[in-house]
């Protein structure tokens, strides 16, 4: 997760087991606007074996339809699924396989799934890099099912949730920018995972091109700093959200506080 830091630096910042692991966590986010009620990625799912799961070492949490149901929501009432990408941790919970017909089905059978079009395009015709994380059994039931929007371009859209298209982490991974309120929100992705990863060159061996990733947060962090910009984190098991401010390092976190006192 740290990639070419090494662990003196960010067992500082970041504390792993005594089998040299580190808890994530993978943290869905829901946003309604008026006519909406979307979903923004969905977790593992459980459709691979335990070989599988014992890798990842799956462990805590609600899980996705009972932190739904934890918070008032059926998979009936999402109207759209927003994949920031398609490795496997953050699309795989957007469809089930149904066991009595043998057949993938869609989690949310009333949702548009939207992902962005470069994503699905590289993602679909894989590669040795990222094979293990695009399953075909997370990805082509969408295309499949009819209920795939391709997202072309950085806009808004949804009212208030605009989209930034990034391209180091994996090619078109989309980070969402989310006006609530007098606030904006940045739901960071892998993008920025944790907020261990905020200095620009703290990035994670799975990207596939570093320097853009570099490139991206930079240009990230220093709009979000100035428009005093909410990060939200996807992965961090501690932190869930963040300001921002300038120290001679660089752009940090300012203060850090639970998602529940924004919203
Ligand atoms: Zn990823």
């Amino acid at each position: 997760m740290f990639g070419v830091v090494p662990k003196v630096l960010w067992s500082r910042v970041y504390s792993s087991n005594e089998n040299n692991l580190i808890d994530l966590t993978l943290r869905s986010l829901i946003v309604e606007t008026e006519d909406h009620v979307i979903l923004v990625d969905t977790g593992w799912g459980d459709k691979q074996d335990e070989k599988f799961f014992r890798h990842v070492n799956l462990h805590g949490g609600e899980g996705l339809i009972g932190g739904l149901k934890n918070r008032g929501y059926k998979p009936e009432d999402i109207t759209d699924v927003f994949l920031t990408h398609l490795h496997a941790d953050h699309c795989g919970g957007g469809v089930i396989r149904n066991e009595s017909t043998k057949s993938y089905e869609l989690t949310f059978p009333n949702a548009t799934y939207h992902v962005s079009r470069i994503q699905w395009e590289w993602a679909v015709k894989n590669n040795v890099r990222e094979a293990d994380s695009f399953l075909e059994e997370n990805i082509l039931p969408i295309g499949q099912s009819g209920h795939l929007n391709l997202v072309d371009e950085e806009w808004e859209l949804f009212r208030g949730f605009s989209v930034m298209m990034c391209y180091g982490h994996t090619p078109g991974l989309m980070i969402p920018v989310i006006k609530y309120k007098d606030k904006t929100l940045v739901y960071t992705g892998d993008l920025i995972p944790t907020i261990a990863h905020l200095p620009i060159i703290w990035n994670m061996s799975y990207d596939i091109e570093s320097l853009k990733t570099i490139a991206e947060k930079e240009k990230l962090l220093n709009e979000a700093l100035s428009g005093n910009y909410i990060l939200v984190f996807q992965h961090d098991e501690n932190v869930e959200c963040c300001t921002l401010e300038m120290t001679p390092k660089g752009i940090r976190a300012k203060d850090k506080f639970e998602f529940s006192e924004i919203c």
